[in-house]
Formats: structure tokens, sequence, C-alpha cells
């Protein structure tokens, strides 16, 4: 097994049967050797540093049925709310006081924000603060709406494929479509963004042979970003019952994913920060070097509820960033507030 994850750490890239064979066969011993080989990679791209961006959560309306996801459109019992430009404007001025340089606006995929309205949200937060990157999580769209958000200042998008198991994909998602899912992508990094893709870990259903699809389309997408998570059921989708994904899980692919893409930008995600009081803090310990703090208003934190138990609902931006920096810290990294972009060291 040391074999397999020097292999990894040294050349970036295994064939599909060694990462079964690494996701079937790791003991404790090499759990704790892949999680040091990781982060020893992330110490040789971006150091300790751990980036910071400011999350605004911005409708919780959605057209799609995802089965896992809390917002889905028929979960009649989801309280809906929009934030008007003013309140997202709000919410940057407030992020941006704090010292973020990085807006992620994210939401349900909400019809009421036309093409025309998300260009005009992300040409006002550029006006105002130049200095700042954006980047849009909101869907799939046609290539030329990709296009025109590009062109009026985004500089981001995360589209997480969720799954790259083409069956399970479209168990979880009806009516959807896995190829447009992919197409997205694709368009995304062809039109110049900085894109992030990701996956859910304990989805019903879900094998290592399943991870391993993952894998193998992270690395021939090559995305800037990677966003993965554990599944957490909510109560009132049609997979409420299920079990999630764990802790363990979500730590090794993290850590393996450093390795295949040793220069990504990779978030110790808030669900993952759900299921155990410091399991952020164990993420970054096995190679992620993002975090995401909420800068959504209190008054709707609640009402974006993907899953349930979502951490941090009742917290003030400000008590966000001060927590999560502290929490870094104690870790053994370092807070870093800049733009944070993505960087090319060539072959690495
Ligand atoms: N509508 C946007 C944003 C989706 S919400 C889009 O389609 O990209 C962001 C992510 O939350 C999703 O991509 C999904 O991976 C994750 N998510 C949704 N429901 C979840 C659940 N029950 N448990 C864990 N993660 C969940």
């Amino acid at each position: 097994m040391k074999f397999i994850i020097d292999k990894l750490y040294l050349e970036h890239n295994l064939s599909e049967e060694e990462l079964l064979e690494l996701l079937n066969n790791l003991n404790d011993e090499d759990k704790n050797y892949l999680i040091e080989k990781a982060h020893e990679t992330r110490m040789n791209t971006y150091g300790d540093k751990v980036f910071m961006r400011g999350l605004i959560e911005f409708t919780n309306y959605c057209k799609r049925n995802c089965k896992y996801c809390g917002i889905r459109a028929a979960n009649k019992l989801a309280d809906r709310y929009r934030l008007t430009q003013d309140e997202i404007l709000e919410a940057c001025s407030e992020g941006y006081k704090l010292g973020y340089r990085t807006f992620v606006l994210q939401g349900g995929e909400d019809d009421y924000f036309t093409d025309e309205k998300i260009v005009q949200i992300v040409k006002a937060i550029k006006n105002r603060y130049s200095d700042t990157a954006i980047t849009l999580s909101i869907g799939e769209k046609s290539y030329d709406s990709y296009k025109r958000f590009y062109e009026a200042g985004a500089d981001r998008y995360l589209l997480r494929h969720e799954t790259a198991s083409r069956e399970l994909y479209e168990k979880l998602h009806p009516g959807m479509s896995f190829d447009n899912r992919i197409r997205c992508l694709f368009d995304l990094k062809a039109i110049g963004y900085q894109v992030g893709a990701g996956f859910m870990i304990g989805l019903p259903g879900q094998t290592n042979e399943d991870y391993v699809k993952d894998l193998v389309f992270l690395k021939r997408l090559e995305p800037h970003m990677v966003g993965i998570g554990p599944f957490i059921p909510h109560k009132d989708t049609p997979l409420g019952k299920e079990k999630g994904g764990t802790l363990e899980k979500t730590i090794i692919m993290l850590a393996i994913i450093r390795l295949l893409l040793p220069k990504v930008l990779l978030p110790a995600t808030t669900a993952l920060g759900s299921i155990d009081p410091i399991g952020r803090e164990k993420g970054i310990k096995a190679g992620a070097n993002v975090v995401m703090p909420n800068l959504s208003p209190t008054s709707v934190r609640k009402k974006y509820a993907l899953y349930d138990g979502k951490i941090c609902t009742g917290d003030e931006a400000a008590e966000c960033r001060m927590c999560i920096e502290g929490r870094i810290k104690k870790a053994g990294f370092s807070v870093d507030m800049s733009r944070g972009d993505y960087k090319d060291w060539g072959k690495f």
C-alpha cells in the first residue's frame, strides 16, 4: 500500500485498479501515511495558508428535485427566501470590512434571478469592490449565460458534479441529465473561469467503484477547486431516513484529491464541520486549504437548510470569521484573506 501511496505522491496519478486497491484496503497505518503525504504536498504548494471565502446564500428557491437536498422544489416545508440586490451588497460590505476578498454567491436554481439580474449583481459588486473575486454557484446554465456572467466580472464557478457514476446520478436527480452537468463543467473551463467540481461522500448505494469514477473524472477535468463533503440526510427529503457519509471516508478522499491534484483549492466544507466538532480542522490537516465562512444575514441562515444539523446558523458574520480563524491557528495553520486565486506552477 505504501508503494501505491508513494506513486500517487510522486506521479499525481494512479490507474483505476490502483485507486480501487487504495480505497478497498487502507489500514490505519496506511491512512496516516496517506494523510502525511497529503499534508506534505499542500505545504509544498500553498504552504500552511488557509484561504477564506465569504459565502452568501442568496436564494433557497429551487426548481430542481435532487433527492438529497433540503431545498428541493418538492419540499413544501422549506421556508423560502430571496435576498434583494441591496441585501447581497450589504452582506458584501460587511464581508469586505471583515477582510474577505472573495465572495461566493450560492443559491438554488431560481428562475427569478434571470441572467440580467445576475449580471447586474456581479457588476454592482465588482464596481464597489474591484479587488475582490466573485464565485458563482447557481447551477446549470447555457454556455451563453455562463459567458455573460464571466464578461460581467465573475471569476470562478462552483458546480459539483455530485457523483461521476451515471447510474447513481440519474437515480438522485430526477429529470436532470448527467451529460449536461458534465457539459457545464467543460464549458465553464473553456470560458476561462476558475472551476470547482466535486462530489458527495456516503450517498445511498455509493461504492468504492463509484469513487474511483469521481477521481478519474477529476483528473480528466483538472478543475481549479474541488468541493467534497459527506452526504447528510435532511428529514423532509426522500433520503431522510438514510445513513450519512462518514468523517473518515471524507478525510481519505480529501487526502487522495490533494495528491491527485496537488495545486487544487480544496475546501474543508461546512458539511464536514457539521458531522464532527473538529471536522474542518481534520480536513485541513489532510490537505484542505480553503474555508467558506457564512456571510448570509442571520435572519435567513437557518432557511438555507440543505441538510439537518448544519453548523453556524446562528452566528453573525463577524463571529464566524473569528471562530474559524481561531480554529485554523489552533490547528497549526495560518489564515490568508487575499483573493486566493489558483496558482499554476506548471508541472509540479
Ligand atoms: N444549486 C447549486 C448549488 C447547490 S448547493 C448547484 O446546483 O450547484 C451546494 C452543494 O450542497 C451541492 O452541490 C451538494 O453537493 C451539497 N448538498 C446538497 N444537499 C446535501 C446534503 N443533504 N448533504 C450534503 N451535501 C448536500
